[in-house]
């Protein structure tokens, strides 16, 4: 069967949540037994999300294969439940630099090069490469970034205006997602923004099959009548999309609206009944759970939840495999101090100190993880976190007061985190791979990389295993000249590459559970199968509250 394809752009305003609406969908013909892609076109002029600020953009996703990616792009794997790769995220500043790439080198023999057709042409190579796989997909769908009316996304509509012909017409899909707001006043839900931005959409050439509309309630009928008769869609093409509590119910509440069922019947998609088991269990234990845990997540993004988006949704899944609400509690390091590190952590069972770049607040994450480590409440450190973990523990315990990274003080006499640049001369090669694309990030270890777990420790019995795959975005490593020393006093290495020359996990086996790791599980978390380490830490924070209760 040939791969349909299903378009899905933004009207009236941004953060509607077209992200995951997409995954939604995604999860629904999934579910249905159809094997489904998903594709985020961003029309900002970064090559990569990679040399954003998290506070403006939000977190960056990274993939196997070392990807720098959209946010969304996170969604599309926890719905789906399958790796995402470079293939599944493409930004305008990318295709241009492809087609600038390509001028350069005189591909175009001479012509002129313009928006349309060069620009066009690789918009649509790459939505093209999702169906060039061995086995190409059900239905690949096409998340279209940013609002329709942007300057910036014209291209992009004009390229899936151009697929629709170049495909089939019954093979591609175009879904509208818009905002039909409630006005509390006059107690009324307005549909004209829909209207005017199916029109804009129109002025395109993009005629939309499915309306769906993100309402604080459900729409009536007789209002999805009139939003179908004045954007030219079937009576039965107009959809809500009810706010929900919980992200992991959207799909549920697509499936009792009948949308997958309707992309189905629109598509001839030979879609079996869903499965939706799995999602209603997932639901119902984030509905009921048997207790609760507080954790303090110190970072120096706390302003902006969707910076530290994975990590939010795995500490969710730890407390979903713990049958456990999970408070998060975000805490600005900047705040901590050695003296307000106490009052301000006393309350929570866990602390967990995420990946971040620069000086800024590590002095408060560093004490937060002391007070961890002395008052034996479970700690979690991931990337930075582990480096801090590390900078710590050579300072208050292994008699280097002096000790940091790298990153932050290349004159400091213990440069327990260092740059390896040995490390870079034998794999600069590989890196260079990664980093095609980016000048910036090409000294970045970017990822999966394989990790092997030492039998017998915290790791392991969280893993059960003795290899695992891990996600790494990170310039600094643990500097090897120190094991000796740390071993001695107390700190375990219970993961290495699997050549013995890279620290990836430290732990403390004197502490009911202390463990950093030099890659960012959060990003393998799924509801369905809730991270090994999240799951584990969570466990040990409920044992913290139950043992002090
Ligand atoms: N800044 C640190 C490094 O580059 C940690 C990066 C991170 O936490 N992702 O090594």
């Amino acid at each position: 069967m040939k791969t349909r394809y299903i378009f899905v752009t933004g009207g009236v305003l941004s953060s509607l949540g077209k992200g995951l609406a997409a995954s939604s969908l995604g999860a629904l013909l999934k579910a249905r037994g159809l094997s489904v892609t998903i594709q985020k076109l961003d029309p900002y002029i970064n090559v990569d999300p990679g040399t954003m600020n998290p506070l403006e953009h939000g977190e960056v996703f990274v993939t196997d294969d070392g990807a720098e990616t959209d946010l969304d792009l996170g969604h599309y794997e926890r719905y789906l439940g399958v790796p995402m790769s470079r293939k599944n995220n493409a930004t305008a500043g990318a295709i241009y630099y492809e087609v600038i790439r390509k001028e350069r080198c005189g591909d175009y023999r001479g012509g002129t090069v313009q928006v349309i057709p060069h620009i066009t042409d690789e918009i649509k190579r790459r939505v093209l490469s999702l169906a060039e796989e061995a086995e190409p997909p059900d239905a690949a769908i096409i998340e279209i970034g940013g609002t329709v009316g942007d300057i910036e996304s014209l291209p992009f509509l004009e390229a899936i205006r151009q697929l629709r012909s170049d495909i089939g017409r019954n093979a591609c899909l175009n879904i509208h997602l818009t905002l039909v707001p409630y006005l509390r006043v006059s107690g009324e839900l307005k549909t004209k923004p829909t209207q005017h931005s199916v029109k804009e959409l129109l002025s395109i050439g993009i005629q939309p099959d499915i309306i769906l509309c993100r309402c604080e309630q459900q729409i009536p009928q007789d209002l999805k009548r009139k939003i179908a008769l004045f954007c030219n869609v079937d009576r039965d093409a107009v959809f809500s999309a009810v706010d929900v509590d919980n992200i992991y119910e959207v799909p549920l509440s697509f499936y009792d609206e009948g949308f997958d069922q309707k992309v189905a019947i629109l598509l001839r998609l030979p879609a079996r009944n869903a499965q939706l088991e799995p999602w209603r269990e997932l639901v119902h234990a984030r509905e009921h759970p048997e207790s609760r845990v507080t954790i303090a997540v110190v970072g120096k993004y706390v302003e902006l939840k969707e910076a530290y988006k994975s990590l939010h949704e795995a500490l969710v899944h730890g407390g979903t495999g713990n049958r456990a609400a999970v408070d998060l509690h975000y805490v600005n390091s900047e705040d901590i101090t050695a003296d307000t590190a106490a009052d301000m952590l006393r309350d929570v069972d866990g602390i967990l100190v995420p990946g971040g770049f620069g000086y800024r607040g590590v002095e408060g994450k560093i004490q937060a993880i002391r007070y961890a480590r002395e008052n034996k409440v479970p700690f979690f450190g991931i990337c930075l976190g582990m480096q801090c973990a590390v900078i710590e523990f050579a300072r208050n315990v292994a008699g280097l007061p002096q000790a940091n990274s790298a990153e932050f003080d290349g004159a400091a006499e213990d440069k327990v985190i260092y740059l390896m640049t040995e490390w870079f001369d034998v794999r600069a090669q590989a890196l260079r791979r990664h980093d095609a694309a980016s000048d910036k990030g090409g000294a970045m270890r970017l990822g999966a990389y394989p990790c092997a777990i030492q039998a017998g420790s915290t790791a392991y019995r969280a893993y059960g295993c003795a290899e695992v795959l891990e996600r790494h975005r990170h310039r600094y490593e643990f500097n090897n000249d120190y094991l000796a020393l740390f071993r001695e006093k107390g700190m375990a290495f219970s993961g290495l590459s699997p050549d013995g020359s890279l620290v990836e996990i430290v732990e403390l086996p004197d502490h009911p559970w202390f463990l950093g790791c030099q890659f960012h599980p959060e990003f393998k978390s799924n509801p369905m199968r809730p991270h090994p380490l999240f799951r584990a830490f969570i466990g040990a924070a409920k044992e913290k509250k139950e043992s002090a209760s």
